[in-house]
């Protein structure tokens, strides 16, 4: 089976022409002004942005969480996340106590592999590292993992001490691998927490005051010292602050290998979201929380200079029917995440072309820097023969308005209710067989595969 993408605009992270691509298979083969191959399949891709498939490098799904599991599975969510354009996510396998980073990898696959509709990796969460794991961690990057997720917050539960910080961060740093840290001060945020609920203080929006942002920009300048001594790459994910931010940056500028990223919701949305009357805020609970509007500037600056390296969404939904509801009174019981893994894609088009971002820096950040950094390039993440035929054709100027009503995750709100964006995936390859196209998903849950990653590239 051959395809021709015929006349669009072609962009990758570096590239811009109006041109042709040629898919033969799962596999891009030819790309120029005008290629006179014919093929089984012609697409026209007039006026249209041709681009590689966004790659979401951050998501949770089905993710068991406080008495809870997040309400997109891995066919439901990776389907929405094909009709926003993005053709991988990097997912996270969460090693629970007791448990090999074995049998962890093998329950996320037994769950991934019969229902994603578009190719998925896990970043692996470690909550034990032994001596005795050592040898584990090898087969681990031999699996084709190679980033690796610690968390600095919720003790007792996913926190892990500094021991385990600093052998994890030099095992990933030896393997070529990463560390990706939840970088947020653990343990004055649970005293935060006491004190708040000790004087009655229940309601959503005191989940955001029990984080602060000095909190996480604490969090983030302890995993770079120690990133630093272990002589590791460090990856900050969900950075939603200018002060967190700021850590990275002043650890770069000392020479060492510090990275990060942000999520939608911190580029768009801030605190004020938890005033919202009858329990509504309860639908931004998620960790970090909001933070004043006066973040979100310098966030989409760090985006445009390289501070950050990427955009991901942190995608966890919860219903709010029947799940936020649990922390009715009790801020502590709303499981923490939100939807976001569909509108990724258009919703940081708009926000970078209204700030003058090129065209190539809005690819950058939604697929290729993510390929890069996470050990997948050039397989995803650019439009080059021999890459992996994952394609969007982006209709630019298709103005819509996001809302529950009409988005495909399963999730009865969204995040961006009523926001008005111009920007729509319209046609959706992965390797080469058209899975969204008319606004229908025409392709079967279950053919999406396990990326193999390998060394992590360092932007
Ligand atoms: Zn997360």
């Amino acid at each position: 089976m051959t395809t021709l993408i015929k006349n669009g605009r072609v962009i990758t992270a570096t590239d811009d022409y109006i041109g042709d691509v040629f898919i033969d298979g799962e596999k891009i083969v030819g790309v120029g002004k005008t290629l006179p191959q014919t093929a089984d399949r012609t697409i026209d891709a007039s006026n249209k942005l041709v681009i590689p498939g966004a790659i979401d490098p951050h998501v949770h799904m089905e993710l068991p969480f406080g008495g809870t599991v997040s309400s997109d599975d891995f066919k439901t969510g990776t389907i929405a996340a094909a009709f926003g354009g993005t053709t991988s996510i990097i997912d996270f396998a969460i090693q629970y106590k007791g448990k090999t980073f074995k049998e962890t990898l093998d329950d996320w696959d037994s769950r991934a592999g019969p229902k994603c509709a578009i190719d998925y990796s896990y970043h692996l969460a470690v909550t034990e590292y032994e001596p005795r794991h050592k040898k584990e961690f090898a087969e681990v990057v031999e699996r084709g993992i190679t980033t690796f997720k610690i968390f600095l917050a919720y003790p007792g539960v996913f926190m892990i001490d500094d021991t385990t910080m600093f052998r994890v961060m030099q095992s990933a740093g030896e393997a070529g691998g990463m560390t990706l840290v939840h970088a947020e001060n653990g343990i004055a945020i649970q005293q935060m927490i006491d004190n708040l609920v000790a004087e009655g203080k229940m309601e959503p929006k005191y989940h955001a005051q029990s984080r602060p942002p000095t909190m996480q920009a604490d969090g983030v300048a302890r995993a770079l010292r120690v990133g630093e001594v272990a002589n590791a790459p460090v990856f900050i994910v969900h950075v939603s602050c200018e002060s967190a931010m700021n850590e990275i940056v002043r650890s770069r500028d000392e020479g060492n290998a510090s990275f990060g990223e942000t999520c939608t919701q911190y580029l768009f949305l801030n605190e004020t979201y938890y005033d919202k009357p009858n329990f509504e805020g309860a639908k931004y609970v998620f960790t970090p929380p909001l933070v004043p509007k006066e973040n979100i500037e310098p966030l989409w600056k760090g985006l445009k200079l390289g501070y950050l390296q990427e955009v991901s969404t942190d995608h966890c939904p919860f219903n709010f029917k029947g799940q936020k509801e649990l922390g009715r009174g009790d801020f502590r019981k709303i499981p923490n995440g939100g939807p976001g893994v569909e509108d990724r894609l258009s919703l940081v088009y708009d926000g970078a072309m209204k700030r003058g971002f090129s065209l190539n820096k809005w690819v950058d950040l939604c697929s290729t820097a993510s390929a890069k950094m996470f050990g997948m390039f050039p397989k995803k993440g650019t439009i080059a023969p021999g890459s992996d035929a994952d394609i969007v054709i982006f209709d630019h100027n298709k103005e819509r308005t996001i809302s529950a009503k009409t988005h495909h995750m399963n999730c009865d709100y969204s995040l961006f209710e009523g926001m008005q964006i111009k920007g729509l995936p319209e046609t959706v390859l992965s390797r080469g067989k058209v899975i969204i196209e008319d606004g229908q998903y025409k392709g079967t849950p279950g053919e999406g595969k396990f990326i193999r990653r390998g060394e992590c590239a360092q932007l």
